[in-house]
């Protein structure tokens, strides 16, 4: 029998065994299939016959609102996670925008979502859990049809959720909750409306979710494992505005429970900056981060490649040094020793900045965390440690001293 990690312990899911993620049988889903195929028709067919900007204005403003407000904080965020506080009325708004993506009712929605996130910390399970076909299979398969497997595990849902009244009746009526808004698009702009307004949005929002479900379990960068998982997430790049932040999957998978989930350098996450927002008007509390959460002995963090300083890191450099004056950092530097000795170089840049000695080294390199900066302007950051007027010195020429990116190639940390 195969081990399952002691995380899983408190998992909203209870297999028999862990082997019944792993047998089952995809089948055609008519109802799924016919409604992502009608509203990709009226979509694809009304969208041309009735566009204007207007209509596609409102599909925009209209997608933005439900990935954001719904799909991501109320669905993923708090109803799935509950990796934040709110008042009840904050969450079921943000429950129904959820259920406005038209995935499935919020249960629904629910129970998918753990037995993914179950199947997918094991080290085996159905292709169809862990998006493992070709992706033009795996369109088929998360677009039209159902995975039906041999054992279902069983998803205990808490009381809190299962029995409220609200939460059944959305469950019920989750396709019938598009009808409101249609009718009022089409009072409010015609048919354009209907076909932009619902169609659209809900194919984007269908089609999207699969989208980057694919790609967020077979492409992308990583900074972390999980030990003896089926799949590991993957973190996508340049779709942070267009998952408002749902994209940083690899740093989901490593800690389910944040709240924030793009969390490292250059990782926006839309969705934290909402929160953030809410938090400061009092709406949101307890925002959970990845330090409030329980040590997972199966996660790894793996060593990340250096991050080249542009002029913004740069400057940050420097403004901290002045700030702190002589004695802020937690700065290295490392030279080839040809031309410079380390007591030289302890005189120009202060006893804060650590020397590396490294004679592989083409130019001198300067590293802060996993940023790293070569030749004139590693320099300048280095020196500008040893006073406050240096610093500022350096701030000003940085522009002129990133001119010279003959060492940006430089690797290894
Ligand atoms: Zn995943
Ligand atoms: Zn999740």
């Amino acid at each position: 029998m195969t081990a399952v990690p002691s995380s899983l312990a408190l998992h909203r899911v209870r297999a028999a065994a862990p082997e019944c993620v792993g047998a089952g049988q995809v089948r055609y889903a008519p109802l799924k299939s016919l409604w992502f195929t009608g509203m990709a028709f009226g979509a694809v067919v009304g969208g041309v016959a009735t566009f204007s900007w207007a209509a596609f204005a409102l599909f925009l403003a209209a997608t933005a609102v439900v990935l954001l407000f719904g799909h991501s904080l109320g669905s993923h965020r708090k109803f799935i996670h509950s990796s934040y506080d709110c008042p009840k009325w904050l969450e079921y708004t943000l429950v129904y925008c959820g259920v406005q993506v038209g995935l499935a009712g919020p249960l629904g929605l629910l129970r998918q979502h753990e037995l993914r996130d179950y199947a997918q910390r094991l080290p085996q399970c159905h292709d169809y859990l862990r998006h493992g076909r070709a992706w033009w299979q795996d369109a088929w398969w998360q677009l039209h049809c159902d995975l039906v497997l041999t054992q279902p595990p069983l998803i205990r849902l808490e009381p809190r959720i299962a029995d409220d009244a609200f939460y059944r009746f959305l469950e019920r009526t989750w396709m019938a909750q598009q009808l409101p808004w249609a009718l009022l698009f089409h009072a409010w702009g015609g048919w354009g409306f209907v076909c932009w307004g619902v169609c659209a949005r809900v194919t984007a929002g269908v089609f999207g979710h699969w989208l980057i479900g694919y790609f967020a379990h077979n492409r992308g960068g990583m900074h972390h494992t999980v030990r003896g998982a089926a799949v590991q997430g993957r973190n996508i790049r340049f779709t942070s505005l267009l998952t408002m932040g749902e994209c940083w999957h690899n740093n989901h998978h490593a800690f389910p429970g944040s709240a924030r989930l793009g969390l490292y350098r250059g990782e926006w996450d839309p969705g934290w900056w909402c929160l953030l927002a809410l938090q400061r008007i009092g709406l949101v509390w307890n925002l959970r981060l990845p330090a409030d959460l329980p040590l997972r002995e199966e996660l790894v963090a793996l060593p990340q490649p250096p991050q080249h300083a542009g002029l913004l890191d740069a400057w940050r450099l420097c403004f901290r040094s002045w700030r702190a004056g002589a004695a802020s950092a937690d700065l290295v530097v490392r030279w080839p020793a040809r031309w410079l000795s380390r007591a030289a170089l302890a005189r120009l840049f202060g006893a804060s900045v650590r020397l590396r000695r490294d004679p592989r080294r083409q130019r001198l390199t300067v590293h802060a965390g996993t940023l790293q900066a070569s030749g004139l302007a590693a320099f300048a950051i280095a020196a500008a440690q040893r006073h406050r007027a240096l610093a500022v010195l350096c701030a000003v020429l940085m522009p002129l001293l990133l001119l010279d990116r003959r060492g940006a190639t430089a690797t290894g940390v």
